[in-house]
């Protein structure tokens, strides 16, 4: 049987090559879900694409070993744009296409990682689950180990690993976004330095917004509506000794002065 690391280039993750070596336990692979935005473009954002890069390099010099990136079948895009069937479960979305996953069961947790559950299938699977994560716990069993936790590691250990072994992820050293630069789980701040740092991207997320019959938050929020709050902070138009209320940049004219667009004035 072969004995996999499942690696997603967080602390912990990256840790568990510490942790096998300490516990002489057996290394056949390193696997990586590769998640794609479109076909040319990766979810990740470019100084995570640049340290996946590095990280390879130092574990190909130590480990002898060269990570396999599993790329799916699906992207995030083509995956946005299916349609579902007018037939089965009626729902007010029947026969459109599924757009942001907030409202969908967040469908990309399944459809954009699935390759790797193929390729772990008979082996002995290690994962990055620290020694300080009881609640984690449950996941191990026969087939699936973390050598954190055999060796005693807490996340605290694994971070101070990463460090001494130049293999810290720039997530946690600078404001990098870990997971998908799409993701509608991000805070608005994260959202804010998408835009200003890569404004193709946000260009990108302006245009799956339009296409999509789900908003992109699920209190109802709009990649749009970020766009226009955004702006509006740019030309300095949302007071700054107020609380920020979205009626400042949408809503009814009518109910507030202060509504900036609809007013005409951004
Ligand atoms: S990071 Fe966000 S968008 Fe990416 S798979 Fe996870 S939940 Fe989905």
């Amino acid at each position: 049987m072969e004995h996999i690391l499942s690696l997603s280039y967080g602390k912990d993750s990256l840790a568990c090559l510490g942790a096998i070596e300490e516990l002489g336990w057996p290394l056949d692979r390193i696997v990586h879900a590769e998640v794609w935005a479109t076909d040319t473009i990766p979810a990740d954002l470019p100084p995570m694409v640049e340290f996946k890069k590095k990280a390879d390099q130092v574990i190909k010099e130590r480990w002898g070993i060269e990570v396999e990136h599993i790329k799916g079948n699906n992207t995030f895009e083509s995956c946005f744009y299916f349609k579902r069937g007018r037939t089965g479960r009626k729902t007010k979305f029947a026969g459109t296409i599924y757009g942001w996953p907030m409202q969908r069961g967040q469908w990309c947790l399944q459809q954009l990682k699935r390759p790797s559950f193929y390729t772990l299938k008979n082996a002995i699977q290690y994962v990055g689950i620290a020694a300080d994560e009881p609640d984690r716990f449950h996941n191990l069993n026969e087939t699936k180990k973390s050598p954190l936790v055999a060796v005693g590691w807490n996340e605290k250990r694994c971070r101070q690993w990463c460090e001494e072994n130049g293999l810290l992820s720039p997530i946690y050293q600078t404001s990098t976004r870990g997971g998908c630069w799409f993701c509608h789980n991000q805070s608005i701040g994260q959202l804010r330095t998408l835009r200003k740092n890569y404004p193709e991207l946000w260009k990108l997320m302006l245009k799956w917004d339009e296409d999509s019959p789900v908003t992109f938050y699920a209190d109802g929020k709009t990649v749009h509506d970020f766009e226009k709050r955004f702006h509006a902070e740019d030309l300095k138009l949302i007071p700054t000794d107020q609380t920020f209320r979205w009626e400042m940049v949408i809503g009814d004219l009518r109910k507030n002065q202060l509504n900036l667009f609809d007013a005409g004035l951004v």
